[in-house]
């Protein structure tokens, strides 16, 4: 079976690794620290920290960002779950703004309608790759005292009017599972320009640990001494990840240009082919694209998913919207709540994408879908 998305690994990769094994850190090591300065540096940010998942990232963004009992978070429904529940795992309310059907992002006229004096968090998601209008959402959220969380998890390496995704929200997450832009195997991280932010992010992810002996409530405990003041998880991630994701970081640039090019075939592929719908690519954007998705028409996407798959190409659907997850229905969020979500889930296919696809793998998948739209 041909996957949707597949980890592309080279000899330097594993060399990178293999050091790591070799050396004296297995985590919290020089590896970890040069990742982080990496990332950073490659997404325009001052700070980044790195995470043992996205997941984690988005639990660690809201954290940092002061989420808790009481506050609302405005995301999109068309995302993983996790950009969602973790807010609910804070104790906070989810509001879910409905997206833009061309390009599957959030709709920043639906983000206004929701926000109130409780909005704590405005929470965009750059879907397959796309960034979102960060500039328009910035104003919405700093307007009502809240902050932006992007969830990069599909967009590392993208870039919206000239500027790297990770350094246009306040707070950006990104996830290295192996079928994203680049890989850690499991793992994650938050980027951020605001250094106080950034802090707060990493003691979240550091159990909450207070070392510096200036803030300390006790600093004559003694030279071992460190606090915690407020709680946080072990969400640290091992040298060992990290050495993976320094390796990787250095060929993202070359990924996205396959990605690129595959996305670019497509498009021109299905352009105007019937029971068809190609994805919409708004103005100023430069994706990483993380998926192809294509829209299909005449409710066939089950019959289209199920012929694909029995010739052996692993297509997805991304996603069913957040809120029927039984999680949301539990807390009363009602289908019917967001139109444009649910039309686009119930087309959208998401057809195989990675960097290591050949031109064959590509052409095969292009015959494969329009003969069977044609049928
Ligand atoms: C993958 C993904 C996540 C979660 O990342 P993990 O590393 O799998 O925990 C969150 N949000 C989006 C949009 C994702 O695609």
């Amino acid at each position: 079976m041909l996957p949707y998305g597949h980890q592309s690994i080279n000899d330097d990769d594993i060399a990178a690794v293999s050091e790591v094994l070799r050396g004296d850190w297995l985590t919290t090591g020089p590896a970890v620290t040069a990742f982080e300065e990496a990332l950073a540096s490659y997404v325009g940010a001052t700070r980044a920290v790195s995470v043992t998942s996205g997941t984690a990232a988005l639990h660690t963004a809201y954290a940092a960002a002061g989420v808790g009992p009481g506050d609302e978070v405005i995301t999109t429904p068309m995302t993983f779950v996790a950009t969602a529940s973790c807010a609910v795992t804070l104790g906070a309310t989810v509001k879910f703004a409905d997206i833009d059907p061309a390009t599957g992002n959030i709709d920043p006229d639906s983000v206004a309608a929701l926000v109130t004096d409780r909005t704590k968090v405005i929470a965009p998601v750059d879907f397959a790759g796309q960034p979102v209008p960060i500039d328009r959402l910035n104003e919405i959220a700093h307007a009502a005292g809240a902050l932006t969380v992007e969830d990069a998890a599909h967009s590392i390496g993208s870039r919206t009017q000239g500027r790297p995704v990770g350094s246009v929200a306040d707070l950006t997450t990104f996830s290295f599972f192996p079928t994203k832009n680049m890989t850690t195997a499991e793992g994650g991280a938050v980027a951020t320009l605001d250094a106080d932010l950034g802090q707060r992010a990493h003691e979240f992810h550091f159990i909450g640990l207070v070392r510096d002996r200036d803030r300390m409530r006790h600093p004559d405990e003694g030279p071992w001494h460190q606090e915690v003041h407020e709680w946080g998880l072990n969400y640290r991630l091992s040298d060992v990840h990290a050495a993976l994701g320094l390796s990787q970081l250095k060929r993202l640039e070359q990924f996205k240009a396959r990605r690129a090019e595959v996305f670019a075939r497509y498009q021109e592929a299905f352009a105007g082919v019937e029971g068809l719908g190609i994805h919409g690519v708004a103005e100023g954007v430069d994706p990483t694209w993380h998926l192809y998705p294509i829209r299909i028409k005449d409710g066939r996407r089950r019959e289209v998913f199920d012929a694909m798959r029995e010739q052996g190409i692993g297509v997805q659907v991304n996603y069913m919207p957040v809120y029927w997850h039984p999680l949301f229905e539990d807390l009363g969020d009602r289908r019917g709540l967001c139109p444009n979500a649910e039309a686009f889930y119930a087309e959208e296919l998401s057809l195989p994408m990675f960097a290591d696809l050949t031109d064959a793998d590509v052409e095969r998948v292009i015959e494969t879908l329009i003969g069977i739209v044609a049928h």
